[in-house]
């Protein structure tokens, strides 16, 4: 079967030959691959960038954004059936901390888990994968179009749900269900995680502004203003004026990994407020901010600020939920998030397409019904 591999640490990417996998346990589901999403971690991987082979292999395939069909399932698989859509999970624990061994490798606290199409696990940019029923979600009929959205939703939907988690644990008025019922988020950088961190926001009733620097009728500020959202072009205004503005945030969504605007953007943080990081910075430049006054504030005004990274299958629950609900809700809007679907034949202009318009672009591996071998 055909894959997209790289060589990490090189800019040797190519479509290779792999062995087809076969169930090897009863608990085990193959699933036919139909569409797998780019973002910025598989180009920065094409680059040369963070990545790591499997043990004894030079080569790792890429893609952790996966959206798929069931083929074939073991005799003890009880969560999905042949036919169903399909999504699996990125991380596999590292099975020695209590996190990893409670379903939640998430939270992993060894460092130790591996990652599917990143850290020493083959990724989903081919045409068949099998893997434990433990990892995989159902994605209803009703999302088949937006599927390939899952994991990315799904770090979304984590960011959200350990800021709820936490509010509510804290805040005497605060309940999980509405803490953010006509609350002020922000979302710094509107592109497909900042987008769908958006609509999952207005789904919970938060008031939602989003920061970006491109022009105000460009797709992605649209799409936000379509679901309510206002937008802000950060290069029009000084990060720390934006409070004398649109007023203090009660929520920021951090999803932009520029640091020095990142740290600026505490200011703007109201009291009891939270804010979460989910870009991972590419560079290491120092960043200069007031720190004294930013230390006073969060003391002062009961802040938190978190960081999330991936997501547990409660998580892709979540983030299936949310899918749907921007479906009834907003209609095909979401959909208008994937801008761009090319063959895996075409799987380098995928890796470097990226202009101001492209949200989402996702690889496909078959629409149609899989050719019977003779
Ligand atoms: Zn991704
Ligand atoms: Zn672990």
């Amino acid at each position: 079967m055909k894959a997209i591999a790289i060589e990490p640490g090189t800019t040797n990417t190519r479509l290779i030959d792999s062995a087809e996998p076969s169930l090897s346990s009863p608990y085990e589901v193959k699933v036919r691959m139909l569409e797998v999403g780019i973002c910025g971690t598989d180009r920065e991987e094409a680059l040369g960038g963070r990545a790591d082979p499997p043990e004894h292999s030079r080569h790792l395939i890429i893609g952790h954004e996966m959206f798929g069909q069931v083929l074939e399932v073991g005799s003890e698989v009880s969560k999905v059936k042949e036919g169903d859509f399909a999504v699996f999970t990125v991380r596999r624990g590292c099975n020695e901390c209590v996190p990893c061994q409670n379903g939640r490798s998430d939270m992993c606290r060894t460092g130790r888990y591996k990652e599917r199409g990143i850290k020493e696990l083959h990724g989903f940019e081919t045409e068949y994968v099998v893997d434990h029923e433990d990892y995989i979600v159902k994605v209803p009929v009703s999302i088949r179009s937006v599927g390939v959205l899952t994991e990315p939703m799904s770090v979304a939907a984590k960011a959200i749900d350990e800021a709820l988690t936490l509010q509510a644990a804290r805040l005497p008025e605060a309940k999980y269900e509405d803490w953010l019922k006509g609350k002020k988020a922000l979302v710094a950088g509107v592109g497909a995680i900042g987008l769908l961190a958006a609509f999952a926001l207005r789904l919970r009733g938060a008031e939602v502004v989003g920061l970006d620097i491109v022009d105000e009728d460009s797709r992605r500020p649209q799409i936000l203003q379509q679901i309510g959202g206002s937008y802000i072009d950060g290069r029009q205004i000084k990060t720390t004026d934006i409070d004398e503005q649109y007023g203090e945030f009660d929520f920021i969504f951090e999803a932009t990994g520029v640091a020095s605007l990142s740290f600026e953007l505490i200011d703007v943080l109201g009291r009891n407020g939270i804010y979460v990081m989910t870009g991972i910075p590419g560079g290491d430049r120092p960043v200069c901010f007031q720190g004294a006054d930013t230390m006073k504030q969060m003391v002062l005004k009961n802040q938190i600020i978190l960081g999330s990274v991936n997501a547990s299958t409660r998580h892709f629950a979540m983030a299936i939920s949310d899918l749907e609900k921007s479906k009834n809700k907003y209609g095909n809007l979401i959909d208008s998030l994937i801008t761009t679907r090319v063959s895996y034949n075409d799987f380098m202009d995928a890796l470097s397409l990226r202009s101001e318009e492209d949200i989402k672009t996702v690889i496909e591996w078959g629409e149609k019904e899989p050719e019977k071998s003779l």
